[in-house]
């Protein structure tokens, strides 16, 4: 029987812990806390969604989302808020060896706990989450009763991006947007979010401009979020030593922040490589994703190049691409030709000084 070890039981490695027990191999999962209770708010698109994820796992799901910034566009793409307890539990790991440490060294075939243990497998897979610096992406938001949120959706199942500017906020300030989605019948997350900085507008900001953009309202809030990340994995993860998954290990969207689907979709793919005695990372890094991925690593350098108004142009231009050409460039890891084709429509449509920023980003300066 093959035997895995899986460091971090974060969505990935939890994920990835799940599969790998469904594919018959034994797991030794490692994390300090690795039963603390997630509390982030997770969402994907409805069709990022793996068959195998059972519907206990979802807590809201809309047809169709709105991005707005000078112009109103409803994106007819379904969404998914998942039920982070269910996804917790759904994920079980239960037949897993279970230690509950930090590794201090993490090698291809042996893992140095804090404890001074040492625990060899046929495979070790890093799934510790992105660390150290770089471009982070940071929100701030207010839980509030749906009723009281009925006025921001304005007729909206929910809101992905509103680039608008509101008073209170200098049109050429870096740029925010806000995030507005159900998180069941009864409550609505409204979020403003810094996408990418580097420096990240600071939470504290993220909260004033919130509370500017919704000061016309009366809310009660039931809960808040806070809410900073790093954007930046492994720049080559197909390259390590040690096979690397979720956050870390490339599978976040270095221009969006978005990596739990993909990692869920990943997990099964790596399990039964690994369970089949396959190199993993051939089985998810595809000649077609190691340039996606590289690609999407200059759409987040382009990103942070722009000044707010090109922010908005670039949001509005995006919102008018058709679904598949959008879908492409955010969930399909392996469409290369599908990622050129919108990045070369995204291009196209933008104006001199936005082309520049793209062109200097591609080429990695
Ligand atoms: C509030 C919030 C909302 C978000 N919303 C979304 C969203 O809607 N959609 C989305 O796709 N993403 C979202 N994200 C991003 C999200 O964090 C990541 O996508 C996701 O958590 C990455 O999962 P991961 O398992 O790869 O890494 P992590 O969640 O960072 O997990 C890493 C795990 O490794 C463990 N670990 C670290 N060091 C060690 C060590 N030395 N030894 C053992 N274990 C170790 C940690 O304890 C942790 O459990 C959100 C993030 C936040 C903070």
């Amino acid at each position: 029987m093959t035997e895995a070890i899986v460091v971090g039981a974060g969505p990935s490695g939890r994920a990835l812990a799940h599969r790998l027990l469904r594919e018959g191999v034994a797991v030794t999962l490692v994390d300090p806390a690795p039963h603390r209770a997630w509390r982030a708010t997770y969402a994907c698109w409805t069709d990022e969604l793996p068959h195998w994820l059972p519907t206990d796992s979802i807590a809201a799901q809309v047809n169709s989302v709105d991005m707005r910034s000078t112009e109103r566009v409803a994106v007819r793409r379904g969404y998914t808020v998942l039920d982070v307890e269910g996804l917790q539990s759904v994920l079980d790991v239960s037949d897993a060896h279970v230690i509950v440490d930090r590794t201090v060294a993490v090698h291809p075939d042996r893992v140095t706990l804090r404890s001074g243990e040492h625990i060899v497998a046929d495979i070790v897979v890093d799934a510790r989450g992105i660390t150290g610096r770089g471009a982070r992406q940071t929100a701030f938001g207010r839980i509030v009763p749906r009723s009281q949120a009925l006025p921001v959706l304005d007729g909206a199942e929910a809101i992905l991006m509103d680039w608008g500017v509101f008073p209170g906020l200098d049109s050429q300030a870096p740029p925010s947007f806000l995030y507005a989605i159900p998180l069941d019948d009864n409550r609505v997350l409204l979020e403003e979010t810094c996408l990418a900085g580097d420096p990240a507008l600071p939470p504290s900001e993220l909260r004033r401009r919130l509370d500017a953009r919704l000061a016309h309202l009366s809310l009660t809030q039931i809960d808040d979020e806070i809410v900073s990340f790093g954007l930046l994995g492994e720049s080559s993860p197909w390259r390590s030593e040690v096979m690397e998954f979720g956050a870390r290990g490339g599978l976040m969207h270095p221009a969006t922040g978005y990596s739990v689907a993909a990692s869920l979709q990943a997990a099964e793919v790596v399990a039964k490589a690994a369970a089949a005695q396959k190199d993993p990372n051939d089985a998810i890094w595809s000649l077609s994703a190691r340039q996606v991925y590289r690609l999407r690593r200059a759409g987040l350098r382009s990103l942070l190049s722009f000044d707010a108004p090109q922010t908005r142009r670039f949001f509005d231009t995006f919102a008018h691409l058709p679904v598949g050409r959008q879908r492409a460039y955010l969930s399909e890891r392996e469409n290369l030709s599908g990622v050129l084709t919108t990045m070369t429509n995204l291009f196209t449509a933008a104006g001199s000084s936005t082309r520049g920023a793209m062109i200097r980003s591609v080429l990695g300066r």
